[in-house]
């Protein structure tokens, strides 16, 4: 092999290194790894400092430690049905301590008495003997040389078929042999002025650090590395699409003078802004691709009818997209209410609109009657064609996917993109989910809003949040019930979900609320049936409404200003925060009373949160730690977009970010001629995100 190896070297399969055959390459495809360069960058969970093994006579309870002992004896229990206890008592000759395992009986064959073990993990001094739960174990073979122990060790994911010990040999003779060979692939620049380990010698201290220190800047360079390409992966996206020739729209005009001096109330400083930036990349020849987030309420919708405004007035169309059909009918009231007095030809498609009526929609869309059309996914379907689609919304990004986003925008040529979110999140964290995507933020509420107060009570107290929604009704105001929300095992269980709060409607209309007009909502009801109740609603004929939550996300009933959630520890936090943004949206008083007997930890934290703040900010940055990041953003952990270095709790993560953003962005502008100075980069970017980063998506 030469000096430095070229790519195809790097991408060989790994068979092709010695000591690997066809079965060891077998079982390193599980985990994965094909390639070379794969194996190179198969690195440590974790790493435990062998420098010295402690004396088990000195351990403290809670500490983490690593200590050396051999086996003395080996005991199984089953204290209760469905769980299996493996003890294993191990002695340094000093002290004897516990490792303990549960329900992995199959731990038992690898241990023989007498053998000698590292163990590694938390210790334990509370009950009985002392303890080490769940450790960490590696079994001292006579092949325990300086590579095992006397330093920090690497500790590697494993699978069925491969031992910590061998592929720890392994990979000490891949890294002495082909780290000093792999080539730097960021540019020399970077290196230097960000102050990085250049590659050969990183791959080297992340799997065999020397010291502590060494580990460190390791671990600097690799969470550059991996932030850099994912920002770069952005940039090139988005240059990719400011490359492109778009419309541009006059944004000045008669329609959109008239909509705005009709408005009701004045926009607020936050609308105003977020606003320019709207009409800015409208006005401009590129294509809009505008994230607009903002609070539940923080009138989002009034910017997006605006911008659709906009796109009619230069003759062309413009379509808004909603998650569920309730949605899209809101919309649709919404906008017929805010255009009243304007020349506007709207119309909504929902799955549900068949037959002729479809037909003649169709028709009127593809010689361009309609003006605005707003729908569900049914705008996605074959046969809706546009005349002359100019714009696009999309309201609330978590619920679609990139493949549907496409679709869409393949309707027309280069449409302007506005995505409106109602799950804000820190500008960082945007940049990091949506980094292709221009970023409006609307801040702060209407003036005129006054901060919904949330109760949490126990579900026995149900008569009293009875009386307090009977106080509401009869000073005028509407309420909102939303029913427990039901899984069973494929999911959401609508069907379940119908029945009982069809159940819950007509009791609560006998037994406690006779006097009153009560409706009910669930997703099973036709869309006449849904359109006609929430028509009613909004007229205060129906007075309380029983509803799924089909209510999650948009409704807008300025007059109900109270919305109580039975078993609301059922509920996630944004989900919660969605319901709770149904109310508060006039200038009553509002309040949400959270009805639950929270049964675990986590449920009772994030009722906590929702009682203590009313900040969509705070409330997503406090899910995500109670989530954890892979939870919190589903799908996206899996495959092509997993940070591996980057720690979304911690400001580090977000300092590199900004720079490896300005970096990314400011190198993608350069020409063609300069990127040909960086061939592996592009290839690296390929292999890391091989979707260009498209998979970065929360669905
Ligand atoms: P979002 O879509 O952000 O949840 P909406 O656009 O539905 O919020 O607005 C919520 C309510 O506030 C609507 O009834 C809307 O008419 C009203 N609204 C919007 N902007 C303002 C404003 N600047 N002042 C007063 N009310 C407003
Ligand atoms: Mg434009």
């Amino acid at each position: 092999m030469s000096a430095t190896l070229n790519w195809p070297e790097l991408n060989a399969p790994v068979r092709y290194l010695k000591g690997i055959g066809p079965a060891r390459a077998e079982v390193l495809g599980r985990v994965g790894v094909v390639s070379i360069l794969d194996l190179l960058y198969y690195f440590p969970r974790t790493y435990q400092d062998r420098t010295q093994f402690r004396l088990i006579s000195t351990l403290r309870d809670g500490e983490m430690a690593t200590i050396l002992g051999s086996i003395r004896r080996i005991s199984e229990t089953r204290p209760r049905r469905g769980l299996h206890l493996l003890k294993v008592l191990i002695s340094d000759g000093k002290g004897q301590i516990e490792a303990v395992w549960f329900n992995q009986p199959y731990l038992k064959k690898q241990f023989t008495p007498g053998a000698d073990l590292i163990l590694s993990g938390r210790v334990s001094r509370r009950f009985g003997p002392i303890q080490l739960t769940a450790p960490d174990w590696e079994l001292v073979d006579e092949d325990n040389d300086s590579l095992h122990s006397g330093r920090i060790v690497p500790i590697y994911p494993l699978t069925t078929g491969l031992t910590q010990r061998a592929l720890r040999r392994k990979m000490k003779e891949i890294v002495d042999q082909i780290a000093p060979q792999v080539p730097e692939f960021l540019p020399t620049y970077l290196v230097v002025t960000q102050g990085l380990l250049p590659l050969p010698i990183a791959l080297r201290q992340i799997h065999f650090p020397d010291l502590q220190d060494g580990l460190e800047k390791a671990r600097k360079r690799f969470l550059f590395e991996e932030l850099f390409l994912l920002q770069l992966g952005f940039a090139r996206r988005w240059k990719e699409r400011k490359s492109q020739k778009g419309i541009s729209f006059r944004t000045e005009g008669d329609l959109v003078q008239r909509f705005l001096s009709e408005l009701p109330f004045i926009l607020t400083d936050g609308q105003q802004q977020s606003l320019q930036e709207i009409e800015q990349d409208m006005h401009s020849s590129r294509p809009m691709n505008r994230l607009l987030q903002g609070e539940v309420g923080s009138g989002k919708t009034v910017l997006a009818a605006y911008a659709m405004l906009v796109a009619v007035q230069n003759g062309y169309q413009a379509a808004l997209m909603a998650p569920t059909e309730i949605l899209a009918g809101q919309h649709y009231l919404v906008l017929q209410q805010l255009f009243r007095n304007l020349p506007i030809q709207l119309a909504l498609l929902t799955a549900g609109r068949k037959g002729a009526q479809r037909v003649r929609l169709r028709q009127d869309l593809e010689d361009g009657s309609i003006q605005i059309l707003i729908g569900t996914h049914a705008l996605l379907e074959e046969g809706v064609n546009f005349r002359r689609l100019g714009l696009v919304v999309i309201d609330e990004q978590h619920k679609f996917g990139v493949m549907q986003r496409k679709i869409l925008k393949e309707k027309a040529e280069n449409p302007d993109v506005l995505v409106l979110t109602a799950t804000p999140i820190p500008r960082s964290l945007a940049l990091t989910l949506y980094g292709d995507f221009d970023l409006s933020t609307i801040r702060g509420l209407p003036a005129n809003r006054q901060p919904i107060t949330t109760y949490l009570v126990s579900s026995e107290r149900k008569t009293e949040v009875y009386q307090f929604i009977r106080r509401e009704v009869q000073t005028g105001r509407q309420v909102y019930i939303v029913c427990p929300r039901i899984e069973s095992k494929e999911g959401e269980d609508e069907k379940g979900e119908a029945a009982a709060a069809t159940k819950l409607k007509e009791e609560l209309q006998q037994d406690v609320f006779p006097e009153f007009h009560l409706g009910l909502l669930h997703g099973r009801m036709t869309t006449t049936d849904k359109d006609q109740v929430m028509a009613d609603f909004k007229d205060n004929q129906i007075q309380i409404l029983v509803s799924t939550t089909v209510i999650e996300v948009g409704i807008d009933v300025a007059n109900a200003t109270l919305i109580a959630i039975l078993d609301a520890d059922r509920f996630g936090l944004a989900q919660l925060h969605q319901l709770r943004g149904r109310v508060g949206r006039g200038c009553y008083k509002s309040y949400c009373v959270l009805m639950a007997n929270p049964k675990s930890e986590e449920a009772m934290q994030r009722l906590d949160v929702m009682v203590r703040s009313n900040d969509g900010f705070v409330i997503s940055s406090e899910d995500l730690k109670i989530r954890g990041p892979g939870e919190f953003f589903g799908t996206l952990q899996h495959g092509a977009f997993q940070l591996r270095f980057a720690d979304l709790f911690d400001p580090t993560t977000y300092a590199v970010l900004d720079q490896c953003r300005q970096i990314a962005f400011d190198l993608a502008q350069r020409s063609p001629s300069e990127w040909r100075q960086f061939p592996l980069l592009e290839k690296m970017l390929q292999r890391r995100f091989p979707f260009g980063a498209q998979r970065v998506e929360v669905s």
